[in-house]
């Protein structure tokens, strides 16, 4: 079969793109691996009718894309656990602790946070978030990760040891993989008074459920998803041609 474009995986950027280039009069197919939509946003119901979240659940105000879809698809953004009475709790095998600092820091470990995060802040004011390769240094702060960064500025490894377990909370991947341009341009494009704004990032979530923002995208592409389809290869026969198997 031939088709204009084909979309390889049904998770939301898939299912996204998908969308556009059918409103746009392309003939699409999307090819998704497993025998559901949705990637790694998934939900399930309770016996009780309740919806249950197993990926990703929360956004924010920052996340304009994402609200302008859901405003697009009909769907509804209510307050998340953010604006729920209580403070951040973090457990690891040591212990317990609720707001801060986190029951891992020592007497200097406060002040040294505090550092790295205003100089963090300070220098994420230097990138454009509109176009950060403009920055004169943009390729030695890409080059280095967060993790090597922090080290550089001189903070301790329980400081080091917050910034990665707040990263890893994201289901985003470690601060020791992640591009220092990237991350002060995150800050850039949504400035708040520490190194992440959870009310920016995460005060919001999708009433219906997170997952049926991708379920409303699919019905919406009914008979242009095949799923139970890996992808095996994709072969560029010419410019402008390949082939999917
Ligand atoms: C537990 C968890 C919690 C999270 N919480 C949040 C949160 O609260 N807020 C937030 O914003 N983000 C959260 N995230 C991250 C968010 O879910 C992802 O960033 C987002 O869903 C990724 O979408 P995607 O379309 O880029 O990729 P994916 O969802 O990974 O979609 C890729 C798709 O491609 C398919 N695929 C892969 N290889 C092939 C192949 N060869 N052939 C065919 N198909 C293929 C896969 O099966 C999959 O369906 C969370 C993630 C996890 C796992």
């Amino acid at each position: 079969m031939n088709h204009d474009v084909i979309v390889l995986g049904a998770g939301l950027a898939g299912l996204a793109a998908a969308r556009d280039l059918a409103a746009g009069g392309a003939d699409v197919l999307v090819v998704e691996a497993r025998d559901r939509v949705g990637g790694r946003v998934e939900q399930t119901e309770l016996p009780d009718g309740r919806l249950v979240q197993l990926g990703g659940e929360v956004v924010g105000r920052a996340h304009t894309a994402y609200l302008d879809l859901a405003a697009e698809l009909g769907l509804t953004l209510v307050p998340s656990y953010v604006a729920e009475p209580g403070a951040l709790t973090r457990a690891t095998p040591e212990g317990v602790s609720a707001g801060d600092p986190p029951h891992w820091f020592g007497p200097a470990d406060d002040a040294c946070h505090q550092k790295a995060t205003a100089a963090f802040r300070a220098l994420a004011q230097t990138v454009d978030p509109a176009d950060p390769w403009s920055h004169p240094d943009a390729t030695a702060l890409d080059r280095s990760s967060v993790g090597d960064w922090l080290r550089a500025q001189g903070a301790t490894p329980a400081v080091v040891r917050l910034w990665e377990i707040g990263q890893l909370a994201l289901a985003d991947g470690s601060y020791e993989r992640t591009s220092l341009l990237a991350a002060l341009r995150k800050h850039a494009a949504v400035p708040g008074p520490g190194a992440y704004d959870y009310e920016a990032w995460e005060g919001l979530r999708v009433a219906e459920g997170s997952a049926t923002v991708a379920l409303r995208m699919a019905a919406a592409l009914r008979g242009r998803i095949r799923t139970g389809a890996p992808v095996r290869a994709v072969t560029v026969r010419r410019p402008g041609h390949c082939s999917v198997r």
